[in-house]
């Protein structure tokens, strides 16, 4: 099983590949050239991330950005005692005021284990505190153990009336599975307010792009190979986001069993649903963060189901078996690795 995994799971190709967006060539070419390049780089939300602006005179930009990052860390941080969410699972069953950020997206949070049927769930934190992913102290919990944490579990029990959160005593809620995504969204907000036109933001692998390239390029963003080294696609993109969950990101290896980061709701257990890679893209971070994961909870067929009642999100899926799985509406801006060993790419149609 060792060498299905390795430890990043996006990388960019920040090297320009001409595509044929709307403007001759040569204005492309003139144009990435005039272009002054910019970035900040920070470790922030347990990551590596890094902003790219493009243009002049983005320093002020830059700095407000990374501003944005550390304010919504230091609301969103299950471990920061001064953050909103520590403060959330330390009420003692009292209700909480938070901020209009931290509210919409404990809103969205809700919304989407509706839609995902419960696979999106940020109630699991004492499961996940259980199996060691916290800390790192990692342990295989019992049936039982697992029983009784999934008792403290569930939003049905969490209720948000405007900006006033009650989640119960015993209960504990991260954002970690979707909080990134909304940061790289209200962090392009903050970037074109600042009269930043071409952007791109990195939080460690979660990428959200402001506009195009200089010139109209699009973004060409590398796929890791979840099978082991280098990447197994290019996608060529636009102004959106594209987030990847996979089983590589963070597991620990006990018995010969792996067990990774992403948990499935009903059993409280490493999801075993035959992904081993979601890709979601899409207009909003943070609905592509929370499908990101809750995809690799449901499978292949809930994952297809889903796509196909929606509009709002196309994916890339790699399952244990090796087999590439793409939505149609992307079919075009994806591109194989000639030296992919595996050359079938299935297209996920309506
Ligand atoms: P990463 O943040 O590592 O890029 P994800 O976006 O997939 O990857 O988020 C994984 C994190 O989400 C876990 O570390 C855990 O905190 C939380 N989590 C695990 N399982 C679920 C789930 N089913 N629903 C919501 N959050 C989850
Ligand atoms: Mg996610």
């Amino acid at each position: 099983m060792g060498r299905f995994f390795v430890s990043q799971a996006v990388l960019l190709c920040l090297a320009a590949l001409l595509t044929s967006c709307g403007q001759s060539e040569d204005n492309q070419t003139v144009d990435t050239v005039s272009e002054e390049e910019n970035s900040t780089s920070m470790f922030a939300m347990n990551t590596y991330v890094t902003v790219t602006a493009y243009g002049n005179d983005t320093e002020a930009a830059l700095s407000s950005a990374e501003e944005k990052i550390r304010s919504l860390e230091s609301l969103w941080s299950v471990t920061d005692e001064n953050s909103e969410i520590y403060a959330v699972n330390h009420s003692g069953g009292n209700p909480v005021e938070v901020s209009d950020e931290t509210a919409q997206l404990l809103d969205f949070s809700l919304q989407m284990n509706e839609r995902t049927n419960g696979a999106f769930d940020i109630s699991l934190y004492p499961v996940l505190t259980a199996w060691g992913f916290t800390t790192e102290e990692y342990r295989v919990p019992d049936d039982d153990e697992i029983t009784q944490l999934l008792e403290r579990t569930g939003v049905e029990k969490i209720s948000l009336d405007g900006q006033t959160v009650h989640v119960p005593d015993d209960m504990q809620i991260d954002l970690g599975a979707i909080g990134k995504g909304y940061a790289g969204d209200l962090v392009a907000e903050d970037l074109k307010q600042n009269g930043v036109k071409s952007a791109l933001i990195d939080l460690g692998g979660n990428i959200q792009t402001v506009g195009t390239k200089p010139g109209g390029e699009s973004w060409s963003i590398g796929i890791r190979n979840p099978f082991g080294e280098g990447n197994f696609g290019v996608l060529e993109i636009g102004e959106c986001a594209v987030v990847t969950s996979g089983g590589y990101e963070r597991y620990f290896v006990e018995d010969g069993n792996t067990y990774w980061h992403i948990l499935d709701p009903e059993t409280g257990k490493p999801a075993q649903s035959g992904i081993i890679s979601v890709l979601v893209i899409g207009a909003e971070g943070r609905l592509c963060d929370a499908l990101s994961t809750s995809l690799f909870v449901m499978g292949l067929d809930r994952a297809a189901n889903l796509w196909r009642n929606s509009d709002d999100f196309e994916m890339i899926i790699v399952t244990s078996d090796g087999g590439i799985y793409i939505t149609e509406g992307i079919e075009d801006d994806f591109t194989l690795s000639k030296n992919f060993s595996q050359p079938e790419v299935s297209v996920i149609r309506r």
